[in-house]
């Protein structure tokens, strides 16, 4: 089941309901930062500053695969080329963010009942 706020991701154990709606069927979320775009009824949200210094960190490891392959036109590269080429970016997508999200260098949410 597709995530309903992203609608890329795999829905997960997160579910929302609009409490202003009767219905008994919860809209199934991929993870808390989706629950709460739906909440807040943006649908899919931009990308936070950890995930675009992540992406920009996973494209010079994509350019090192195809340099490797000795392919630049994604269009000749094999099946398993391109499936190596999008975990290659996966992989160093979320290594990037883990990274910097581990690192400290994000500010922790508030603690509950606390001020910030
Ligand atoms: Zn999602």
């Amino acid at each position: 089941m597709k995530c309903a706020a992203c609608r890329l991701r795999t829905a997960r154990c997160f579910g929302w309901f609009d409490p202003r709606r009767k219905t008994g069927a919860p809209r199934w979320v991929c993870s808390m930062r989706c629950m709460h775009a739906l909440r807040r009824r943006w649908g899919v949200i931009d990308p936070d500053e950890h995930e675009i210094a992540a992406i920009q960190a996973a494209s010079p490891m994509a350019g090192e695969y195809l340099e490797s392959i000795g392919k630049t036109d994604l269009a000749v590269l094999s099946d398993a080329e391109w499936l190596t080429l999008l975990e290659v970016i996966v992989t160093a997508y979320q290594d990037a963010l883990a990274q910097r999200l581990d690192s400290g260098s994000h500010p922790a949410p508030p603690l509950p009942g606390r001020a910030a």
